[in-house]
């Protein structure tokens, strides 16, 4: 097996360039450039572009919007996207609520919401974790009760990301009690401006406000907005799952990390040599630019397998093995950045997030905004090893592929 693109494969990895060169916003990449953060604007502006372009959803069906791309050419643009780097797609959206409705939603929701994700119209939160019920998922106790052609719903949920931004929540919810926890489980879909839900920002220790608490007290969803067939919604969640870690690598970022961190040390000084020269920084950089090759060449492989055997999508197995790998290696560079602002990597806090913490002291910059964003960017990027199932329950799921049950 060869793991070096053909002619035609780079042809069209120098059309991703060349698009992503004249078409990503330059305030947008500038930001991405220094850690910033996305606003929910920024992200909507940059799908828009990708709609118009024919390139917002490659991998659905071609009558949703898709390209009929290979999997090599969809793995090329991912990791050009994200080496530019340009903005991710809305995972929640276009990742994972767009496959599971194109699987097994009716045809009244793929008309209603399919165009809206490629254009971003929607933006979609996702309802699954409680608390209680993080890597037990099934444990999951919000109740959904059957009234006529509504369900009305009662319970919590939490860390649900950017629900202070969303319009829609896809949402697991308890209408039975089955002798299996995961049986009596429906996924349902959740317009949230709906009466009776309630939106709490949860601050992470950066002074960030992306996660929330929501809460329900007895909200009525149609019942038309039922994906598939009630009590049959853990089938679909792990379907959702597996999409979410597959995409969880993130190669492509770490990517443009490392070019930026090698860019900075090569001007940032520590005892009058620049870091670059350090020889403990270098080692440091170099070995992990060594995982991030071998994961590289990890993806590749799966890309090629994915290829040759018409399969779509890795196994639980493979997607366990990117998400602690990729989310290692991010970790990592985000700690290199910390060592190259040294003492200039102080925590602050920005205007939106201190209105929600309280009085506290946030002066103006005194340092490059990259080094003021280091500390913050390494505190964030933590929580990849939580989100999307933990790394203990990722090894708990790698174990039982190697070994079985
Ligand atoms: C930043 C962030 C964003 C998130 N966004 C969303 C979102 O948008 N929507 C959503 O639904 N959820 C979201 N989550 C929730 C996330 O999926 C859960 O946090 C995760 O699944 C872990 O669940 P938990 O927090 O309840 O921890 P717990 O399940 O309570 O686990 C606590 C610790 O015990 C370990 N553990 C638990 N069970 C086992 C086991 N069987 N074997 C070995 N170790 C075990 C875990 O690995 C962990 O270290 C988000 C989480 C974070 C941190």
């Amino acid at each position: 097996m060869y793991l070096q693109l053909t002619p035609r494969e780079l042809t069209f990895r120098d059309e991703v360039r060349a698009f992503l060169s004249s078409s990503v916003p330059r305030d947008i990449r500038e930001k991405m450039l220094n850690d910033g953060r996305l606003s929910k604007e920024d992200i909507v502006r940059w799908q828009r572009i990708l709609n118009v372009k024919g390139w917002a959803v490659p991998h659905w069906p071609v009558e949703w919007g898709g390209t009929n791309w290979t999997a090599v050419e969809r793995y090329i643009f991912r990791e050009e996207m994200q080496a530019f780097p340009a903005p991710p797609p809305l995972d929640f959206a276009v990742d994972m609520i767009g496959p599971v409705l194109i699987a097994h939603g009716s045809d009244e929701q793929k008309r209603q919401f399919l165009p809206r994700i490629a254009n971003l119209d929607d933006w979609w939160c996702q309802g699954f974790s409680e608390p209680g019920a993080g890597s037990d998922l099934a444990a999951l106790k919000t109740a959904a009760r059957r009234d006529g052609d509504e369900y009305v719903l009662n319970g919590q949920k939490i860390w649900t990301t950017m629900a202070h931004y969303a319009d829609w929540m896809f949402c697991l919810v308890r209408t039975a009690r089955g002798e299996k926890k995961q049986n009596g489980i429906s996924f349902l879909l959740v317009n949230m401006k709906s009466e009776g839900i309630t939106v709490r920002p949860i601050i992470t220790m950066e002074g960030d406000h992306e996660v929330n608490e929501v809460f329900f007290d007895d909200v009525r969803v149609p019942a038309a907005n039922l994906v598939g067939e009630q009590d049959r919604g853990w089938d679909y969640a792990k379907f959702l799952l597996s999409n979410e870690r597959a995409t969880i690598a993130r190669v492509g970022v770490s990517k443009a990390r490392i070019r930026r961190i090698k860019e900075l040390a090569a001007s940032e000084y520590c005892m009058g040599r620049p870091m670059i020269e350090n020889r403990r920084f270098r080692e440091k950089l170099a070995a992990v630019e060594v995982e991030l090759k071998a994961l590289e060449m990890t993806q590749l492989r799966l890309v090629a397998g994915e290829e040759g055997n018409g399969r779509t999508g890795s196994s639980d197995a493979t997607a366990s093995l990117l998400k602690i790998k990729g989310a290692e290696i991010q970790q990592a560079t985000t700690e290199l950045l910390v060592e190259l602002a040294g003492h200039f990597a102080m925590p602050f806090i920005d205007n939106e997030s201190q209105e929600l913490v309280g009085d506290c002291w946030n002066g103006p910059f005194v340092t490059p905004e990259w080094a003021a964003r280091a500390a913050p960017t390494y505190f964030h990027w933590r929580k990849m090893s939580i989100y999307g199932g933990s790394d203990e329950i990722q090894r708990n799921v790698l174990a039982r592929g190697i070994f079985g049950r």
